[in-house]
């Protein structure tokens, strides 16, 4: 890697910005190097030969190629891969590689820490220590992927590693374009989730990107008192506010969007809740993602016990709406959801 101070990582590079460097190249060139590179995994210039020398000697001298280095895997027994990295200035992020019979999904990080401080997540306990660019969040999908053999390429994302995606609003937007598109890294827009706590402006915001991938909403509680404590930014934009954001937000048809519903033992789990969270989402296409709440140490919840569990999904069933409860990956080592804290396990990992 060379990382002379006057060039720039192509890897995160936008289209946009692209453009704006070679203002007299055609734009059927641009997609060229992004087949090279998302497509093929093509890392030198010198290589792409359906470009001439002159253009592949212009690219030498403004870029280079940059992707964080895998530090640590860590295996769950499940098949789960917890992939520590190292990125360039050496701070460390997390993400997991979850396989089943029909996909493979990597959960990758948006941020370094996070600075929600929801109060049942591990990343909390960071703070934030910085925002990603996005060659550090598409860099992910692609450290990963070189990792893995061929039959165990990634086929879904889902943004729901450390950080809050729509708080970094602008790299992951960069990251989402190169990974939907077609003459870049091919994803379907349909295997790609952004999850979010609910931040109204910055959903309002992405929704004009016209980029059509699934939202995931961490809803977590069905009263604001109750969400209040559990995701402090529910001060600044309460259940209502969110999901009249939801209501008016322009769906494709067949698309909904997910809502995912973190239960915590005596919290939010009772039938009053479930019933409060029907009525929530009335009108909303979606479905309910219900994740039993994964332990971490001195962390003051526990997940309820599995009966309860399936009554909550029940009711929700019985009110028409689709309703899973998640089954937890990696739990066995630390890799499932708010389970993810790189820094603070840096000396048993390395
Ligand atoms: N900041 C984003 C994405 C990261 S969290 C968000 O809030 O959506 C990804 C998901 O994990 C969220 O739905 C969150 O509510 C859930 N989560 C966080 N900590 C958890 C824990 N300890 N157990 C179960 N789910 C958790």
């Amino acid at each position: 890697m060379d990382t002379d101070s006057n060039k720039q990582n192509f890897i995160g590079t936008s289209e946009t910005q692209l453009r704006e460097r070679f203002t007299n190249w055609k734009p059927y060139r641009i997609h060229q190097i992004f087949n090279w590179v998302y497509h093929y995994g093509c890392r030198d210039f010198s290589k792409m030969t359906n470009l001439s020398k002159t253009m592949r000697a212009q690219l030498n001298d403004h870029f280079y190629f940059s992707t964080p280095r895998v530090e640590n895997k860590t295996h769950s027994q499940d098949g789960s891969i917890k992939y520590l990295l190292k990125l360039d200035d050496g701070a460390l992020i997390e993400s997991v590689w979850m396989p089943s019979d029909s996909r493979k999904t990597l959960c990758i990080s948006t941020q370094v820490g996070c600075r929600l401080n929801c109060s049942f997540c591990l990343t909390a306990s960071l703070g934030l220590k910085r925002n990603l660019t996005a060659a550090e969040i598409i860099g992910q999908c692609m450290a990963i992927n070189e990792d893995l053999s061929q039959d165990e390429a990634i086929t879904n994302v889902v943004f729901m590693g450390m950080g809050e995606p729509l708080d970094n609003l602008g790299p992951v937007v960069d990251a989402l374009r190169l990974m939907t598109a077609p003459e870049a890294m091919r994803m379907s827009t349909r295997k790609v989730t952004v999850s979010t706590s609910g931040l109204v402006d910055k959903i309002n915001e992405f929704q004009k990107e016209n980029i059509h991938i699934n939202l995931a909403i961490s809803l977590n509680a069905t009263d604001d008192q109750t969400r209040d404590r559990l995701m402090p930014i529910n001060k600044k934009y309460p259940i209502k506010a969110l999901m009249d954001c939801l209501k008016n937000y322009p769906l494709k048809p067949q698309r909904r969007h997910t809502i995912e519903y973190v239960l915590l033992e005596g919290i939010n789990d009772s039938i009053d809740d479930a019933r409060r969270l029907a009525k929530w989402l009335k009108g909303i296409p979606c479905k309910i993602n219900l994740i039993p709440f994964n332990s971490f140490t001195r962390s003051e919840y526990r997940p309820p016990a599995d009966k309860k569990t399936l009554k909550f999904q029940d009711y929700l069933i019985g009110q028409n709406f689709s309703a899973f409860i998640r089954q937890n990956r990696a739990t066995d080592i630390l890799g499932a959801c708010g389970q993810l804290a790189a820094e603070s396990q840096k000396t048993s990992c390395v």
